[in-house]
């Protein structure tokens, strides 16, 4: 079988065992809702939302409770019928504390009347505006408003429509159980982005570590046009750019959107979404999440309503062993530190990662030994020491030459660094000091 892939990157399982085992073959199951929801108007890139309800309302599930800020927006809707307790600025995944809309769950389930619709009968003005009024951003982690990824400039030629199915981070296996379990929706999907983009072929990748779910789609696919092809297992095989080079062959330049090389990337979970955005007309209310890593009693992939607190979903999963050193939302490349289980799911989130200590290194970081390995690891083919060492002279106009725009923080270069330098932390601060100084 070819497997194809991209230039640079690591190869996780070389170094951390890549937890998948834990939880790839659990089916994905639907444990009781949480008495409470909480619902940031900021779960996308872009304008956050303004929301539409007071505490005291009552509201169903389904029900549009926060109207987009702009065009790179998406609403957001009650993920369970109940009272709205509060709408204030609330603690999230990050620090930040977003505008949020938290709902006393009534467990009546009582929804608002979807408006099914048959996609063939649609144009493609109406299925965008269904793609975009049902909230869709991003469900691989980056959150991008999805209406308008599916918007490109006027008169661009889309060749391609690429779907991730790559799940590359070690540990999280959501999308994985999405290919086996629903896999005839995410085709349908699949199909209605290509009607919208008039995209001449659409592939779906997918590491070769989901024999099950490659032989799942390519036999649900027959006859449909669509192409599966296996990648080879190496990180970050989903990142944007990589999968576009691994499939088409095509590198997106510096600085420019994957339109521009006439592709564009959706997440498989993202094509579901649009299944049922579209043919339900069904609002992103929920999401599977992978609960995870040695530091969970039972491993498990849930479907939650999303807002549901990061406490019930442990809970959910028999709770944390005592050994548990630290909680992370997503995988354990590119994942952010918990520092509290009240902070909400959201749309991104696709896996709760619980480590046991261990995983930490007792002696810290080293100096540089000028080894090479983070530059040979880096998928971008930047010199991430030298803009470390940017960041340490903060030097951002230096840091701005040697490309720190251009990272696109898939921790390749720390996980490669004997020295145990915290690489990627230290360009993602002068990523944003780059931007800060570019916006100035
Ligand atoms: S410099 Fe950025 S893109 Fe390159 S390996 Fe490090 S984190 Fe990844
Ligand atoms: S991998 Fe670490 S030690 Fe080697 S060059 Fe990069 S920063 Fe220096």
């Amino acid at each position: 079988m070819l497997l194809k892939t991209f230039s640079g990157g690591i190869h996780p399982l070389q170094k951390i065992h890549h937890g998948k085992g834990l939880s790839e073959h659990l089916a994905i199951t639907k444990p009781e809702a949480p008495k409470v929801v909480k619902l940031p108007m900021a779960q996308h890139i872009g304008a956050p939302c303004r929301p539409l309800v007071v505490a005291g309302d009552r509201v169903l599930r389904g029900q549009l409770i926060g109207e987009t800020g702009g065009f790179v927006s998406a609403p957001v809707h009650a993920s369970v019928s109940g009272t709205v307790l509060s709408v204030q600025p609330e603690r999230v995944v990050g620090g930040q504390t977003p505008l949020t809309v938290t709902i006393e769950n009534d467990f009546q389930n009582e929804t608002v009347e979807f408006s099914p619709a048959d996609p063939a009968a649609l144009s493609r003005e109406e299925l965008l505006k269904r793609v975009a009024a049902a909230g869709i951003a991003g469900m691989g982690g980056a959150a991008f408003p999805l209406h308008v990824k599916l918007s490109p400039p006027e008169g661009t030629k889309i060749d391609y429509l690429l779907l991730n199915g790559a799940e590359c981070e070690p540990y999280l296996t959501a999308d994985h159980r999405m290919m086996l379990e629903r896999g005839e929706t995410i085709l349908k999907g699949v199909s209605i982005l290509q009607r919208i983009l008039g995209a001449g072929e659409a592939i779906i990748g997918i590491e070769a570590n989901k024999p099950d779910a490659i032989a799942n789609l390519e036999k649900l696919s027959r006859g449909s046009g669509i192409k599966i092809q296996p990648l080879r297992v190496k990180y970050p095989q989903g990142s944007e750019k990589q999968i576009i080079q691994s499939l088409t062959g095509r590198q997106v330049p510096s600085g420019k959107l994957p339109a521009a090389v006439g592709c564009v990337v959706v997440n498989v979970s993202t094509a579901h979404a649009v299944y049922e955005a579209v043919a339900l007309g069904k609002p992103v209310i929920d999401r599977v999440v992978t609960v995870t890593g040695e530091g969970i009693q039972s491993p498990a992939n849930l479907e939650l309503p999303i807002g549901t607190k990061v406490s019930h979903l442990i809970a959910c999963c028999g709770g944390l062993k005592s050994e548990t050193a630290r909680l992370i939302s997503g995988g354990p490349m590119m994942g952010i530190a918990i520092f509290s289980e009240d902070v909400p799911i959201v749309k991104g989130s696709s896996g709760i990662l619980a480590l046991q200590h261990g995983s930490e290194d007792p002696y810290g970081e080293g100096p540089c030994i000028h080894c090479g390995r983070c530059v040979r690891g880096c998928p971008i083919h930047l010199q991430p020491y030298e803009l470390y060492s940017d960041m340490l002279r903060k030097d951002w106009a230096a840091a701005g030459k040697h490309g720190a725009l251009d990272c696109v923080e898939c921790g390749s270069c720390t996980y490669a660094c004997p020295a145990k330098r915290e690489v990627t932390s230290a360009i993602r601060v002068a990523k944003r000091r780059v931007q800060a100084l570019q916006r100035k």
